[in-house]
């Protein structure tokens, strides 16, 4: 049915205006032994600007109904003697040409039949002997009824997408993992090619970016997240109306052929036909996008659709605010803020973990704690903001010197703690020699000076330990030998109660 006739038969309709969820044209299968009596009915069919199509019921039987690109909105049945068998044939194919109803179009000397028929399963029964017009209205009130039919079970496909969506973002567990599982729900229920998530970043050069950064694809469509050309993208430049509409907190929705260039432009050269952009804010922020491309049909977007997706993309910027917020509370928790490094606590839980998994596992491994000599002094010569970039500089090269599985942080104060996992004293004693040379020869430059700096470390490893292993008992171990190194005259490491220094 071309739009123009059928906006006129909405408006000649005294159903009430139908709720329009995407979908495409409502078919309808007229089902005959003969091709001339199809035939006649498509030709009229066709007249009307009604999208039909025929079968024979011996191709039915053969699985036709499986074969059709879509699924039909109505049969409509030439001979009442077939039905049934057709009955029977439709309810063994896999793809549900059953739950369309079937609407006898009867001989006008059958009446007798009519209630037999229905009780064998005719959803209608109407005479061929009808005036046109009569026949015709009749059809399109059944197709809207069955279109009703078909948006309200969508609709709550759609609501029960949404609800689940939400309950995922909502829930605990890696924010990542609910966002792209809730976009395979909603790009399975929304039935699009697409579905995927954009993430903006500020350039310095090209203003705002874009980046994708979640996707999921129907069984057929050719994921783009590892295309190069959609990542890292300019906004204002690819698609400056979209940002404008988007970064107001509106929607960019409407068909590719009707939208302004260069968007146009943009997504037609991608074979795009339609699109939903949603805005995802992170409180007052911008944050990204959740989109939806059709690649099939040109199907027009709906508003209650619209806005059950918004629902989606609002409950993605809250759950991405709580979880900066989360993020923010552990850093504060378990970062050092001058050094950036791991704090005590951390550590110390760390080693708790260490402890017990080497006596689970008989592994060994080694602890330094490490002290900068005469630091008093540094603050005293450089002042206490001196003081700071020396403990920030150290702690850059002890981060240097470390692999990303090592276990190192600030003790407090001026006072560090290195631990490396299957590594005895003299390894991590070589370690530490390797940042002892490295601060030998690129002293910390502050203002027009350069402060010389050496360290005292103690080392102690679980070999040592044996039974006795404990968190507290390798600390105090690590911590006498530091002492040690100190009454040794400080810039020196110590790895046993008898080892000389080095
Ligand atoms: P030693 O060689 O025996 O370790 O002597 P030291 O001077 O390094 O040790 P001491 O314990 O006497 O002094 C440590 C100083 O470190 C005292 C304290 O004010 C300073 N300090 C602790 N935390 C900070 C900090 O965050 N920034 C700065 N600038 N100084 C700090
Ligand atoms: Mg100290
Ligand atoms: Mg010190």
């Amino acid at each position: 049915m071309s739009s123009s006739s059928r906006h006129a038969l909405e408006k000649k309709s005294s159903i009430p205006p139908m709720v329009k969820l995407r979908q495409g044209e409502p078919t309808i299968v007229i089902l005959a032994s003969h091709t001339a009596e199809a035939e006649k009915w498509l030709a009229i069919f066709q007249r009307n600007d009604i999208q039909a199509d025929w079968m024979t019921y011996r191709r039915l039987a053969a699985g036709g109904g499986d074969q059709l690109q879509q699924q039909p909105e109505l049969w409509l049945l030439l001979e009442a003697d077939l039905l049934p068998a057709m009955k029977a044939a439709m309810a063994r194919q896999q793809s549900g040409p059953g739950e369309a109803p079937v609407v006898l179009l009867l001989e006008p000397d059958d009446t007798h039949r009519v209630s037999d028929l229905m009780l064998a399963g005719a959803a209608d029964v109407w005479y061929q002997d009808l005036p046109t017009p009569l026949l015709l209205r009749r059809l399109e009130m059944e197709l809207q009824l069955r279109r009703q039919e078909r948006i309200l079970a969508k609709k709550l496909l759609y609501e029960g997408a949404v609800a689940e969506c939400a309950r995922l973002l909502v829930g605990r567990g890696p924010l990542g993992l609910h966002l792209q599982r809730a976009l395979e729900i909603l790009q399975t229920a929304s039935g699009v090619s697409r579905a995927y998530v954009f993430r903006n970043h500020l350039d310095p050069v090209r203003g705002l970016c874009v980046t994708q950064v979640h996707e999921s694809c129907a069984p057929g469509i050719e994921a783009q997240i590892d295309n190069p050309q959609l990542q890292d993208q300019p906004f204002a430049r690819d698609a400056p109306n979209a940002l404008a509409l988007l970064a107001s907190g509106e929607p960019f929705v409407g068909l590719v052929d009707d939208l302004p260039e260069p968007e146009r432009e943009l997504l037609s050269s991608q074979r795009i036909l339609s699109v939903l952009i949603l805005p995802i804010f992170c409180g007052e922020e911008f944050w990204g996008f959740i989109g939806f491309d059709d690649f099939e049909q040109p199907t027009p977007w709906h508003h209650d659709e619209i806005a059950l997706l918004r629902i989606v993309a609002e409950t993605t910027g809250l759950a991405i605010e709580r979880q900066y917020a989360e993020d923010e509370l552990y850093l504060l928790a378990v970062v050092d803020p001058l050094t950036g490094l791991h704090n005590r606590r951390h550590i110390t839980q760390q080693l708790v973990n260490l402890v017990n998994q080497s006596l689970r596992e008989n592994i060994h491994f080694s602890v330094a704690l490490l002290d900068i000599d005469w630091f008093k002094r540094i603050n005293d010569t450089f002042g206490h903001q001196g003081g700071d970039l020396v403990l920030r500089d150290f702690a850059k090269a002890l981060k240097r010197s470390c692999r990303s599985y090592d276990l190192v942080g600030r003790y407090g104060g001026e006072e560090f703690m290195l631990s490396l996992l299957h590594a005895d004293s003299d390894q991590l004693a070589q370690r530490l020699l390797r940042l002892r040379n490295e601060l030998c020869t690129c002293p910390v430059q502050y203002q027009n000076d350069a402060i010389p700096m050496t360290f005292s470390a103690g080392i102690a490893s679980t070999k040592e330990l044996g039974g006795l292993l404990t968190v507290d008992a390798l600390i105090n171990l690590a911590d006498r030998r530091l002492y040690e190194a100190k009454q040794q005259g400080r810039n020196c490491i110590v790895i046993g109660d008898l080892t000389p220094a080095i």
